[in-house]
């Protein structure tokens, strides 16, 4: 069955989330004078994405809303940064406001991404489905000015649904009105992206950026986006 939508992920897909968050989150730290308690910036910032994973995991799991787990990740890298410091809730929400000052600052849309949306828009429609908060994600789709180009815009927080599970690949195409075996999902990650897609009945494409991790067999990867128009036609690339 050809493929006639293209569903997306965001983070580290079209936006460079990686480098964005390194930034903010050094800046951060040092101007919270959080940073002093680690070896090095490097073992700062693994120990933010520690516990951004951890506490994030929390939410995809549904045992703490989005906000919450926003205080959570404060309240943890606090106990390690600042031992002696003790938040209220809403110190914690303007302390975590304060990264994302920083964060937004450091935004970066991909530079494969307009070419690759321009290429696929006669043919394809297009759709989103994140694992983030949707308020997040449609500002940084807005942004980057590709919102429209979306006509459906799934997020785990109001779907209540998150990759892996297949349930919220089939949202997404039934949002699109097409069958899995219809559309094709783009992301980052092997596990979670590709590979549940591809067991949701979708056609998984893996975009490895770095070529940093074993590759899952039968998957097709693709290391840049502009290799997408062939591989959604079933050609090599
Ligand atoms: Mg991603």
């Amino acid at each position: 069955m050809p493929i006639r939508a293209v569903i997306w992920d965001i983070d580290d897909t079209l936006f460079d989330y990686d480098s964005a968050d390194r930034e903010a989150a050094l800046g951060h730290l040092e101007a919270e004078g959080c940073l002093a308690a680690y070896a090095s910036p490097e073992a700062a910032f693994t120990h933010w994405r520690d516990v951004m994973e951890r506490v994030f995991g929390r939410f995809l799991a549904r045992e703490i809303t989005f906000a919450e787990h926003r205080r959570e990740r404060v309240r943890t890298i606090l106990a390690v940064a600042r031992p002696g410091l003790r938040l209220t809730g809403e110190e914690a929400d303007q302390w975590y406001a304060r990264y994302e000052l920083r964060y937004e600052a450091a935004w970066r849309i991909f530079p494969d991404v307009l070419p690759a949306l321009d290429a696929l828009t006669p043919g394809y429609r297009h759709g989103i489905l994140s694992n983030s908060g949707l308020r997040d994600q449609e500002r940084k789709l807005r942004a980057f000015g590709i919102h429209d180009r979306f006509e459906a815009v799934l997020c785990a927080d109001e779907l209540g649904l998150s990759k892996p599970a297949p349930e919220a690949f089939h949202a997404a195409c039934e949002a699109l009105g097409v069958r899995p075996d219809e559309a094709a999902y783009v992301g980052d990650r092997p596990d979670t992206d590709a590979l549940a897609a591809t067991t949701a009945g979708l056609t998984g494409i893996w975009l490895d950026r770095c070529g940093a991790v074993p590759a899952p067999t039968g998957i097709p990867r693709i290391s840049t986006l502009a290799q997408l128009p062939r591989t959604l036609l079933g050609e090599p690339v």
